[in-house]
């Protein structure tokens, strides 16, 4: 297998995936933050050496998709004079970190993700695929419902503490422990086993009553959790959504427009910093009950050849037909890249229809199977009634 087609479940920039519409490329932007001159290199870019179609990730991360085989080389270059490539595809890989998109010039998120990100390049540890961090050091948490396995947060006194995921407590640490001691957790996970063939997580194995040593133990509960962010003004800038977590190359080039930096979310929304007005584009959602951010959906067909429907049409036409309150996931096939976890309605789509998942995810057992898309749309009840 050649280097450009090397499938993983976490994609980068070096080890590319082979999707549906060719080599999706993933970009993993330093300290969750683009420039003006990156957000307008990528868009370029996208549209050179792409189909113009660029991903916002659960992972706070952009995806180029629709990268031919022979177009990888010259995208790279010009990643690496974007200065957004690794030195290399391990270093890549270990790089996985969510920033809280809520930081102040001035306050320590940036100089803590730049410290963490140097630590964990040197570091060369062998850490499983998903394993990941996340820098949720505001005076309350705004990350603890996203994909991460260690986590830098503050008390409720604003002291910095380092707690593994699936911990109710942390461990206090000054500023300059924080991150030798969330590489020191990193390194305990991998000796006591955590890393099962490299598909283990931190949340996994504190559950499965692993314990922790003395020197790394928690006894300080985090901050409290920010009701979920939504499209609006912040004082930090401009938040907006991304329908489906996609945007064409123009939408995404237009955010460079004001020379405002875009700072990346896991909530497939971008937050446009020192913006006062609300960006507007195709696909952007800029209403914080807009519908269309109740719904998940996958790449789907065309664009996915795993794809058993059009994932986004279905979720489309089924947005504004569900509560309020109603999470509605639209996967392509059982593998669920768009969203790992529950929602409260799962649609998966397979040869034969429709399987309907309730409070679960694509690993669920269904309760309904063989719907077709058209009768759902006619009769959404079905999502949440009692068979
Ligand atoms: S979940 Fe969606 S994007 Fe992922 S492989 Fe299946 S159809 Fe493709």
């Amino acid at each position: 297998m050649s280097a450009a087609a090397v499938k993983g479940w976490c994609p980068g920039a070096l080890r590319p995936m082979l999707s549906g519409d060719g080599l999706v490329v993933r970009v993993r932007p330093f300290g969750g933050r683009l420039e003006a001159p990156q957000i307008s290199g990528l868009a370029e870019l996208a549209e050179r050496f792409g189909n113009g179609l660029i991903d916002v990730t659960s992972r706070a991360n952009l995806q180029i998709r629709g990268v031919k085989e022979e177009s990888r080389r010259p995208l790279l270059d010009g990643l690496a004079q974007l200065q957004l490539l690794d030195p290399d595809a391990d270093i890549e890989a270990r790089r996985n970190i969510l920033v809280t998109p809520f930081w102040s010039s001035g306050d320590e998120t940036q100089s803590l993700a730049a410290e963490l990100e140097e630590a964990l390049a040197d570091s060369g540890l062998a850490l499983p695929t998903k394993f990941g961090f996340a820098i949720d050091d505001g005076r309350s948490r705004v990350l603890a419902g996203d994909s991460a396995d260690i986590r830098i947060e503050r008390d409720r006194s604003g002291r910095l503490l380092v707690r593994p995921d699936g911990a109710r407590l942390g461990r206090s640490v000054a500023r300059g422990q924080a991150v030798s001691t969330a590489l020191a957790l990193a390194s305990w996970f991998i000796i006591s086993g955590g890393a099962r063939g490299g598909r283990g997580r931190m949340a996994a194995h504190i559950a499965s009553g692993t314990a922790l040593p003395q020197s790394l133990r928690g006894e300080t509960e985090p901050a409290p959790v920010m009701a979920a962010a939504r499209p609006g003004h912040y004082p930090q800038g401009a938040m907006v959504g991304v329908a489906f977590g996609q945007m064409l190359h123009a939408t995404l080039h237009q955010f460079s427009g004001c020379g405002h930096a875009l700072r990346m979310t896991p909530w497939r929304m971008v937050l446009s910093e020192g913006k006062r007005e609300m960006p507007s584009g195709a696909g952007l959602i800029t209403e914080p009950y807009d519908p269309a951010l109740r719904v998940i959906a996958c790449s789907g067909a065309p664009r996915c050849r795993e794809a058993h429907a059009d994932t986004r049409a279905l979720a489309a036409a089924l947005a504004p037909r569900i509560a309020a309150d109603t999470r509605l996931h639209v996967s392509g096939c059982g593998k669920g890249c768009a969203h790992s976890g529950r929602a409260a309605v799962t649609l998966i789509a397979t040869h034969a229809g429709f399987d309907l998942v309730r409070n679960g995810s694509t690993r669920d057992e269904p309760v309904l199977r063989g719907l077709s898309g058209a009768d759902i749309v006619s009769d959404p009840s079905i999502l949440v009634g009692g068979n």
